[in-house]
């Protein structure tokens, strides 16, 4: 009876918390990777990837997590790496776990910053995101409370901490209406934010426009980049980036166009052959409604 309870109380601490994985790039720079489904009470809404840079002046954090214990959740990671303080905090985009941990590293004095856009989008999203996680996260949203950034920019802005340099971009809409990616020149590294998604499948939503979400990953292609850290994923290289999300965009921009050339319904949609997309992680799910989003922006154009 003894090694039930004890396995049952060992069972919950291990569940309690599906813990983001590290991944160190370059002596300074990590990337907290966390799980690649959906939000659930244990990984506490942070089922994307976050940045760490340790400056000689203290960290600067690329997404702030999305939720209170979710950004507790990142912290004590962080702790683990270094005992300096966080104090930039960089919100790329307007979804949930780019931002809603902000309210936890504004306590501890950090300054937050993301686009003019993102700001504008999570003020409109707010309710229906908090709304959201209460149905999926439960509990682990104790503590949550909207903070938007102090500080927001039109199109670029540049950051010095210490010897770090970062230089910031946002050039439209591509998963939300406010993403930005983020670059370290020193070390060649792209913070994309939900711009990449790697080894799980993209989903068109929230802003909705592919069109624009692709001139955006071709702007951000153009810089010289080492290693990309995306929004959901493993770090790795601009050409993964390109293979799971750009070339999975221009697949079904080619398949629903032939569609339209014919005058096809959104009937047809179901017929797209997208198994070669099958090894990103939630397939199943996504790529039926992904198919038709492309084709509802498609045939507008048309
Ligand atoms: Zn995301």
């Amino acid at each position: 009876m003894k090694i039930i309870i004890w396995l049952m109380l060992f069972g919950n601490a291990f569940t309690a918390q599906a813990l983001m994985k590290v991944q160190q790039i370059s002596p300074d720079v990590y990337a907290l990777v966390g799980e690649l489904s959906q939000r659930s009470q244990a990984n506490l809404g942070n089922n994307s990837t976050h940045g760490v840079i340790v400056t000689d002046e203290g960290v600067i954090l690329i997404d702030s997590g999305a939720s209170y214990l979710g950004a507790k959740q990142i912290h004590q990671i962080i702790q683990k790496i270094t005992d300096k303080p966080i104090k930039i905090v960089i919100n790329t985009g307007g979804q949930d776990h780019r931002w809603l941990g902000n309210g936890y590293f504004k306590k501890l004095g950090a300054i937050i910053i993301s686009s003019a856009e993102a700001r504008k989008d999570q003020k409109i999203r707010v309710n229906s995101q908090i709304s959201r996680l209460d149905r999926l996260i439960g509990d682990s949203l104790e503590g949550t409370t909207p903070v938007f950034a102090d500080t927001v920019f039109k199109n670029s802005y540049n950051i010095e901490l210490g010897n770090t340099k970062l230089a910031l971009y946002y050039q439209g809409g591509a998963h939300t209406l406010g993403d930005i990616f983020v670059y370290m020149p020193s070390e060649k590294i792209m913070f994309s934010g939900d711009i990449v998604f790697n080894d799980r499948m993209l989903g068109i939503g929230p802003a909705k426009n592919f069109q624009s979400w692709m001139q955006v990953f071709e702007k951000m292609a153009k810089f010289d980049i080492k290693t990309l850290i995306p929004g959901h994923g493993r770090a790795s290289t601009l050409e993964t980036a390109t293979h799971d999300t750009y070339e999975y965009l221009l697949f079904l921009k080619k398949e629903v166009a032939k569609i339209l050339n014919r005058d096809g319904s959104l009937l047809e949609i179901s017929n797209i052959d997208q198994s070669k997309f099958h090894y990103l992680k939630n397939y199943e799910s996504i790529s039926g409604k992904n198919a038709g989003w492309v084709f509802e922006q498609m045939e507008f154009d048309y």
